[in-house]
């Protein structure tokens, strides 16, 4: 059920999902807000994903999490980034704060809106291991499959990619990406920790369409 506030209610074909007015200059993936295509206005959307697939790939900045969801997303999958989740929060909130739990029902509540458009999603963003389980249980009440993906490249092959892009101003992208390298470690048979130290992103994508999908049983 999709609702503008100007038009009631809309056919999907009458949906654009993505805003690319809120995209940030370095990735093809928007932030998922969607808006009304007869009048512009944001639509509210009724929905609850309940079958499909989501493949999460995890990792620091550098790792190439985005550059491979790009990748996934031209072959049709649809994208969740990240970094636009944070752009959503921060829009709908007005302000630039936002807590951590907030991304991820924000995430929650994008494989909802998705779910009207498609079956096969892609997640990319930082997942520290506390929050794993919360993770699982958003899949788990969506019936999702999933593969999640920790891209782990040598840490100074991130700290090279990283260089031309400004994660973080206030400290330099080594003790950044350290940082955060230090702290996502998975021992878990449910999660798939990939080395794209010598793999384009082209075949790191390639390699994580490969691996088999897990299923939380209900
Ligand atoms: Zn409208």
């Amino acid at each position: 059920m999709i609702t503008c506030p100007k038009c009631g209610k809309l056919a999907k074909e009458n949906v654009q999902i993505y805003n690319d007015n809120l995209r940030k200059q370095n990735i093809t993936i928007s932030p998922v807000i969607p808006v009304c295509r007869l009048c512009g206005a944001e639509v509210t959307v009724s929905n609850t994903c309940s079958t499909g697939e989501i493949i999460v790939i995890n990792g620091t900045c550098g790792s190439g999490k985005s550059t491979v969801a790009e990748i996934l997303q031209d072959k049709g999958y649809l994208a969740i980034d990240g970094d636009c989740v944070i752009q959503s929060v921060r829009h709908k909130k007005g302000i630039k704060q936002y807590q951590w739990d907030e991304l991820i029902n924000e995430i929650a509540c994008e494989i909802d809106i998705l779910s009207l458009f498609g079956e096969s999603f892609v997640l990319s963003h930082m997942i520290l291991p506390g929050d794993f389980e919360k993770f699982i249980e958003i899949f788990k009440a969506r019936n999702l499959r999933y593969k999640f993906i920790l891209l782990k490249p040598e840490y100074q092959t991130a700290v090279a990619r990283c260089q031309t892009r400004t994660c973080h101003t206030s400290i330099t992208p080594e003790e950044w990406i350290k940082h955060f390298y230090d702290l996502l470690v998975y021992d878990n048979d449910n999660v798939d920790i990939v080395d794209n130290t010598n793999m384009t992103a082209y075949e790191t994508a390639e390699a994580i369409l490969t691996l088999p999908c897990r299923r939380n049983e209900k």
